[in-house]
């Protein structure tokens, strides 16, 4: 899955997009607050990570006016900035988690994970149906029962799928969720893809829609309980 990376120190920023990278994210990296709004009016990101104090445009400015804008990407924001007002005035501003510099790798994969699931309406992990079943924290697939480990692409794949059960997804839109900028892309990069997912789904699970892209073939309902979302205030860093 794609995730904009909106952070100005260059150790922190290749330290994260090095981290994320390994954890399976594609990270397109911004280091001002007007770049950082043309990427996010431009791409199809699962996530942002914003740092505040930012050069050309406050990070609390940009949220600001993506929020205005009816953007909803999940946004986690990441700062110094670890005073009571500042964090109420980020999720007043619609920021939909805080961490607080510094922290750890692992409370930050947690945190997107969980934002994500809140955006998709559940707080639950699971998406999809009993039979077709997709785990965002472990990024397995169960398919009648059986159990498998999706890649990072095919992860990305089918939960841009899931995302919109029944609706069709162009091959543009899928690689926007996929790859990140400067992967290389070969043009029939989304078709071998979904060829893997077929052989691990199912040949029938993904379907072509001529011309236009493809859907998931049934429409699953979300799967579980609906829990209450967490609330974001009252982390401490
Ligand atoms: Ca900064």
């Amino acid at each position: 899955m794609r995730v904009l990376l909106v952070e100005d120190d260059e150790m922190i920023g290749q330290s994260l997009k090095q981290a994320l990278g390994s954890a399976g994210w594609s990270v397109d990296w911004v280091k001002d607050g007007l770049l950082a709004q043309s990427a996010l009016a431009d791409g199809d990101y699962a996530c942002m990570l914003l740092d505040l104090g930012l050069p050309r445009r406050d990070g609390m400015e940009v949220l600001r006016q993506a929020r205005a804008e009816g953007d909803r990407t999940p946004v986690v924001v990441l700062t110094a900035r670890d005073s009571v007002d500042a964090r109420v005035t980020g999720l007043d501003f619609g920021a939909d988690d805080y961490l607080v510099k510094p922290y750890e790798l692992q409370e930050l994969l947690a945190r997107m994970r969980a934002v994500i699931r809140r955006r998709d309406g559940s707080a639950h992990s699971l998406i999809g149906s009993s039979a077709l079943q997709l785990d965002l924290t472990t990024r397995e697939v169960q398919v009648d029962g059986e159990r498998s480990q999706l890649s990072a692409r095919e992860f990305a794949l089918l939960h841009a799928l899931l995302e919109r059960p029944g609706a069709i997804l162009s091959r543009s839109q899928l690689e926007n969720r996929i790859y990140g900028w400067g992967e290389e892309v070969t043009s029939n990069a989304v078709d071998v893809l979904i060829h893997v997912m077929r052989r691990k789904l199912g040949s029938e699970a993904i379907r072509n829609v001529r011309g236009l892209g493809w859907r998931i073939a049934a429409a699953p309902s979300s799967a579980g309980p609906r829990a209450q979302p967490a609330t974001a205030a009252g982390h401490t860093p």
